[in-house]
Parts: structure tokens; sequence; C-alpha cells
């Protein structure tokens, strides 16, 4: 793979194509190569792959935006598949395609796959890392209870298409040809409802709420979804439902900052005790633990309390909680507060010790710039 196309000439598009327009076009390659129609053709198959993977990278905005930025090296890894965060070919596939190769392979009926879904999840920190189950409303497309989906008002059914005769294809006689075209009256679904459901009104589908109950791993980050079979909208005239994929959002935490397993809090100390030394009480998810603060802190040193942070929803192993500590300046002092710290640093300036190694190791700088700068 060494002369890889790009991925907008691949898929015949501009730089700045729209996500309909990159859709369209890999859904006319993807027709046109798609290995149900080409059987055993080694070439066709390349170039399903080829514009699978383009419309895999290009509509997903993140690998877009790397791609767009470092070309295929940005992207690199993103096929190596069995990845629960990037999906399958198989998941970008049925959500294009879900009702062009749902059903009707075998001829006669057509069955249709309903459409996949989408649900934004926002979590809190705590609830995306212990796991938790959510009840949530989707409005979308339900089987009809009343004719179970199957369009026809309650004690009738169905029947066979007269024009087709159940078969939703007829011949049509063209001068020597006879060509085989969908069937005008049933469109191809080989049965036609004389009698249709009130409630549905022979859709076999009728749009309202469902709510549904979603167990979310413990671990679990933003970008990271979890996906319901057969939650999306139901198909059509009995055909499959679609999925529904419950992406989340993790919400920001007061005290938490996450990255990948660790967490990043901030503990502010005051000076005494940066200087001194002492013991405080530092907050992890599980409630508090103590750090032990060495004497001669300087502020925003990093302290790293091993196993405290978070365990990945993809293995078992916890990431560490990294405690920043920052030395606070007191303020509102009082005259004769004042006069203590003024005593000081009095104090700290006659003793010819040096008490500041951050301001010495400054000035050296400064000193050496200066000197290499006069010519
Ligand atoms: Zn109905
Ligand atoms: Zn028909």
């Amino acid at each position: 793979m060494s002369s890889k196309r790009d991925y907008y000439d691949v898929l015949g598009v501009s730089k700045n194509a729209s996500e309909a327009e990159l859709k369209k076009a890999y859904r006319r390659l993807a027709m046109k190569y798609h290995p149900d129609r080409n059987s055993d053709d080694a070439e066709a198959e390349t170039k399903f792959k080829e514009a699978k993977e383009a419309y895999d990278v290009l509509s997903d905005e993140q690998k877009r935006a790397a791609y767009d930025q470092f070309g295929h090296q940005g992207v690199e890894g993103s096929f190596a598949g069995g990845h629960a965060q990037g999906g399958g070919f198989g998941d970008i596939f049925d959500s294009v395609f879900g009702d062009i190769f749902g059903g009707g392979r075998g001829g006669g009926e057509r069955v249709y796959r309903g459409a996949d879904l989408r649900y934004d999840l926002d979590l809190s920190l705590e609830e995306a890392i212990n796991g938790t189950t959510i009840k949530i409303r989707v409005g979308k497309l339900n089987t009809c209870s009343v004719c179970s989906g199957s369009g026809a008002k309650k004690g009738s059914s169905p029947t066979n298409c007269p024009t087709c005769d159940g078969m939703g294809q007829v011949r049509m006689q063209q001068g020597f040809f006879s060509i085989q075209q969908t069937c005008p009256q049933c469109r191809g679904k080989g049965k036609i409802i004389s009698d249709p459901c009130g409630s549905c009104h022979g859709q076999g589908r009728v749009r309202d709420n469902k709510t549904i109950s979603v167990k979310i791993p413990p671990g679990v980050d933003t970008g990271d979804r979890v996906r319901l079979t057969g939650e999306g909208e139901a198909g059509e005239k009995g055909g499959p439902a679609g999925d529904l994929y419950v992406h989340v959002i993790v919400r920001d935490h007061p005290i938490f900052t996450r990255e990948a397993t660790n967490l990043h809090c901030t503990v502010p100390i005051s000076f005494t005790m940066a200087a001194l030394g002492g013991d405080i009480e530092v907050p992890t998810l599980n409630g508090r633990l103590n750090l032990k603060i060495p004497a001669e802190t300087q502020t925003g040193k990093l302290f790293r309390l091993r196993g405290k942070g978070v365990r990945s929803v993809r293995s078992s192993n916890s990431g560490d909680l990294i405690c920043k500590v920052v030395v606070e300046t007191p303020v509102k002092l009082d005259k004769k507060q004042k006069q203590l710290l003024e005593e000081l640093e009095q104090s700290m300036a006659s003793d010819g010790k040096h008490h500041s190694p951050k301001s010495k190791s400054w000035l050296d700088g400064v000193k050496d710039f200066f000197d290499n700068l006069t010519p």
C-alpha cells in the first residue's frame, strides 16, 4: 500500500464536499462495485474497498480533519478493526445502505430494513466511570401495535398483488426485448392492502416516543458509543428494525479533568505548607486520600497517585490520579502579619543562603542572555 490514492479523488468529489455529496458519491460507487453485483471480480472488490475506506475517513469529522492536515498518515491505523470506537465497515455500510441491500436479494417480496438512529447521551464523569443504566426517550417509527406491522386492518391480511401475482416484478415487452420492471401497482412489494389498518394508514409503522433503557458499561468516554440492536426505526412491512447508536458525551467535572485513564486535579496549598511540608487531603472519586507534601515543594509540582484514576471500558487497568499543587499567595494580611513577612524576608536576605532556587536560575539565565547579546 505504498501509493494510496487521494480519498477525494477516489470518491470523485471536491475537497470541500458536503456530507450529502460524500454520501451520494460513495453510494454511487458502492452500487457499481458492490460484491453482490460483481461476483469474482477482484478489481471491483478492490474499488469497493477503496471507496469504503475513503468514505469511512471523510464521513468522520475528526478523521477528515486529520486526513486534510496530514494525509494518509494522519488516519493510519483507523482500519485495524475490532475497535469498539471506530465501528467496522459493517456499521457504516448498514447505515448508508440499510434500505437498499437489507433485503430483496432473493427476489420476490422486498423487505425494507428500518433506519439506524443516533442518540447523543450526556453523562456526568461519575456516571461514565462507574457505568449506569439510563432511560432515554426516542421519537421514532415503531411497529404499529394494532396490525403488528402488516398494515392491514385487524382480521384481514395483505393479499398477493394481482398485477404481478406476488412477484413484485412484471415483464414488459418492448420490441424484441422483454424487460423486467418493478410492479407499478405494489411498487415491488408483491402484496397489496385492500383494507388498510386505521391506526397506521396501511404503513405498518407509527411515529411515537419509546422509552428505552440503556446500559452504559463502566469506563466509557466521550466518543464511545453503545449499539442497541433493533432499537432503531421499525422496518417497513415487517422488515428488520434498524439499530440505535447511543453516542456518549461526558460533561466537564468541577474538580477532575479526564485524560484517557488518568484523572487530573489542581490542589491549592499554603506557602507555609509548601515550605515546611505536611499532609493534605485530596479528593478522589471514591472519597478522600491523604497526600504527603514534602518540605520545599515548588508550585506546579505534580503528585501521582497510582491506580486512583479511571478504568477504561476496554481494559481492567486503572490509570492514575495526578494532583498538581499550586502555592497560594496569602491575602487580607493585617499589619502584624505583614510585619512578620517582612522580617522573614530580611532574615532570608541576610543569612547568605539561596532561598529561591527558581529565581536564582532565572536570574542566571537573564544574565547569560544579556552577556551573549552584547557584541
Ligand atoms: Zn397498523
Ligand atoms: Zn405487484
